[in-house]
């Protein structure tokens, strides 16, 4: 099986923070301005590259991004979003990987 990689981030945490620079207008070093804080934002604490977030924390952003709906998630559109590949709560590069249940 042949695997797709993703468009933004080729990992979660890579797709974080090219969120977060996104976020804060693009520019290199402005991260450390973020305005943001541990209860309104998921990445917070990974905004300096720190830490490792995992695609709960990238489910829970497009949560906050499609004010709580789901299926507005499910159907987002907006590919070049560097989340938009972990969007559902799973990793496509990791599909398929993985023993699963043996009989
Ligand atoms: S992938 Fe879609 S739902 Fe998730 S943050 Fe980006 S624009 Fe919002």
């Amino acid at each position: 099986m042949r695997r797709t990689k993703p468009s933004g981030g080729s990992t979660p945490k890579h797709a974080v923070l090219l969120f977060c620079r996104q976020c804060v207008g693009e520019e290199r070093g402005k991260k450390e301005n973020c305005q943001g804080d541990e209860i309104s934002c998921p990445f917070y604490r990974f905004r300096l590259g720190k830490g490792r977030p995992v695609i709960a924390h990238i489910r829970r952003q497009c949560l906050i991004c499609m004010n709580g709906a789901k299926k507005e998630v499910l159907d987002c559109d907006t590919v070049n979003c560097s989340l938009w590949a972990y969007r559902l709560g799973n990793n496509p590069i990791r599909t398929g990987v993985g023993g699963g249940r043996r009989e």
